[in-house]
């Protein structure tokens, strides 16, 4: 067992399975950028045109044709399954019409073999039995809900207008309907904090989706929130301290063995380009951060554990797990060093090391 800082204890068994490096077999998404379709307002933190930099006219279905085409053309041999999945909106907020005209589109190519499912996210308010019944007729394989919070205080002050009982109720019935399902959470919203955040957690894994995507708030320009922020009316979460939380959170999620599938939003050129982000823990390899502190942790516990000379460390991991150990721009590397007064510390790979072990002491 690895003492973490915090307390906790990590097990050796505890590897992380999911590190970006590991694309082998990983399915591949093919994402149909729906923003703000079928929303009934804006939330308050929401500009997904800001996130996705699609345009939110209604895309006609020649053009998806093409979009997905031209997408299937760029997957690599190693890749998994093909997914079509419609994101950025609340998919079955739109009418009827529009979701039967995405779902037949994207089913021709599951229908000529060129996918295997259709993926969407959607609010916990919309799973209703007429929507139900609609995507029956369709080879939907997964549904993502936006829960955001699991504290009615904090979806009230994000204006979600769902509750979260609704999303109780959502798992349960796709549970019923045997869908994959996926949970999407948020931290730092108003009125949030760590001990609600934590719980949010706590109450989704009691859920048992079989994956979470776990976002960090930041505040979008042309966003409801971003005019808080202006007014001083809301603070953001600082990035470190935002790093330690998710990784509280990715910890628990993994102790009930729950893929955490994201941490952090995706890095696309337009978050950045047209300089979306006002303010907030926003990084680009937010989810490297996290497992860069996870390492931390494991090699502090080990050294500590360790009666050695401390003129020399070395520190063996996973050749995959070189560039997490060491953080980023070596931070982690600065940390040991200082803490433990290690004139040399050295962090080697050894592709022989048991894949259950974040790091060993040579
Ligand atoms: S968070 Fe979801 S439901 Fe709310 S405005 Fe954004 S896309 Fe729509």
């Amino acid at each position: 067992m690895l003492q973490m800082s915090d307390g906790r204890r990590l097990t050796n068994t505890e590897a992380i399975h999911h590190s970006p490096q590991n694309n082998m077999n990983r399915p591949f998404i093919i994402p149909v950028f729906l923003p703000n379709m079928g929303c009934p307002h804006q939330c308050a933190f929401c500009n997904q045109r800001a996130i996705t930099g699609a345009t939110s006219k209604f895309p006609p279905a020649q053009n998806l044709h093409k979009m997905i085409t031209s997408y299937l053309a760029h997957k690599g041999s190693h890749r998994g399954d093909t997914f079509i999945a419609f994101y950025g909106g609340n998919f079955m907020g739109m009418d009827p019409e529009r979701m039967g005209m995405m779902l037949s589109l994207a089913s021709e190519f599951i229908e000529n073999g060129q996918a295997a499912g259709i993926r969407m996210s959607t609010r916990p308010d919309t799973i209703t039995d007429e929507n139900l019944s609609l995507i029956r007729n369709y080879p939907v394989s997964t549904i993502e809900l936006g829960v955001q919070s699991m504290d009615d205080r904090v979806l009230e002050a994000s204006l979600r207008g769902h509750r979260a009982s609704d999303t109780i109720t959502a798992v349960n019935r796709l549970k019923e309907e045997g869908y994959e399902i996926g949970l999407q959470m948020m931290i730092g919203l108003p009125e949030d904090n760590d001990d609600r955040a934590i719980q949010t957690a706590s109450a989704i894994a009691d859920l048992s989706p079989d994956f979470v995507r776990v976002y960090p708030t930041v505040v979008l320009k042309n966003s409801l929130l971003a005019t808080w922020y202006k007014q001083g009316a809301y603070t953001p979460l600082e990035l470190d301290a935002c790093v330690t939380l998710v990784k509280n959170i990715y910890l628990l999620f993994k102790e009930k063995n729950i893929r955490v599938i994201r941490m952090g939003l995706q890095d696309t050129e337009d978050l950045m380009k047209n300089s979306s982000i006002l303010a907030g823990p926003y990084h680009p390899a937010f989810g490297h951060l996290v497992y860069s502190e996870i390492f931390l942790d494991a090699a502090i516990a080990l050294i500590e554990s360790h009666t050695l000379s401390r003129d020399t460390v070395i520190l063996k991991v996973r050749p995959e797990n070189i560039s997490m150990m060491r953080g980023l721009n070596n931070k982690n590397t600065r940390i040991l060093k200082n803490r433990f007064n290690v004139k040399t510390l050295k962090i080697v790979p050894d592709s022989t090391m048991n894949g259950d072990h974040l790091v060993t002491i040579k």
